[in-house]
């Protein structure tokens, strides 16, 4: 099942993607597996997918651990909130984080990045519309963010990376994503779920991360 979801899951993606005049293959799928056992990643894994996203550190270092030595070109993507504490394992196990979201983060990652000369690709979150609860930096701070992730700490930003207030529509926060991107010369856009993956794709999105529609329904955690 986990096979024909992602295969359905790419024909939607594909599709989208022509509908936007864009090429397919510039799109990157990442598989969100939080909450599903190691098996479920390994049917995804047999069906060729290759690029996972957890949102917890300790989830994804016991889920991951074999994984990764059997199958060493796997890509894992951070996609949760990181605290500082855990700053080390997660420079140590993720290709990529996603959730840069505060100064303070960013002068543990780089430190971090440093002591074990690792360099994750790096997204900043941007809490797109302005949500009380949500992470992120507000969007107006974003570029004065990115100044001082590059400047103070020599980091590298690839893109940025939003979670659109849920009951609306997102067009219009993706849109903006991809404005603030733009401002900022950031050529990547991590946004869109199962529920509008499309939608992000045709406002510009270059990683989708998508679990329920590949992995299924999750417990409530
Ligand atoms: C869980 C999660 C996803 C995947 O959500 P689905 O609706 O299951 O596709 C994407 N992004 C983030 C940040 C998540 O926490």
């Amino acid at each position: 099942m986990i096979a024909d979801n992602l295969s359905e899951v790419q024909k939607r993606i594909a599709k989208a993607a022509l509908v936007a005049g864009r090429r397919p293959e510039d799109i990157t799928l990442i598989a969100v597996s939080k909450t599903h056992p190691a098996e479920a990643v390994r049917m995804a894994i047999a069906a060729g997918q290759k690029i996972f996203g957890e949102n917890r550190v300790q989830e994804a270092e016991a889920k991951f651990s074999d994984i990764r030595n059997a199958f060493p070109d796997i890509a894992l993507h951070l996609i949760g909130p990181l605290q500082t504490n855990k700053v080390k394992e997660a420079v140590a196990l993720f290709d990529v984080i996603h959730t840069l979201d505060r100064p303070k983060l960013a002068a543990a990652l780089a430190k971090e990045m440093a002591r074990q000369n690792r360099t994750p690709r790096l997204f900043v979150e941007v809490n797109i519309g302005a949500e009380d609860q949500k992470a992120g930096i507000l969007p107006e701070h974003t570029a004065d963010f990115i100044r001082l992730c590059c400047e103070e700490h020599g980091l590298r930003i690839e893109g940025l990376m939003c979670i659109p207030p849920h009951q609306d529509d997102p067009r219009p926060y993706f849109e903006k994503l991809r404005q603030l991107a733009e401002d900022n010369s950031l050529s990547k856009l991590s946004m869109g779920m199962s529920s509008d993956f499309e939608s992000a794709i045709e406002c510009g999105a270059t990683h989708v991360r998508v679990g329920t529609a590949i992995f299924g329904t999750r417990e409530k955690v």
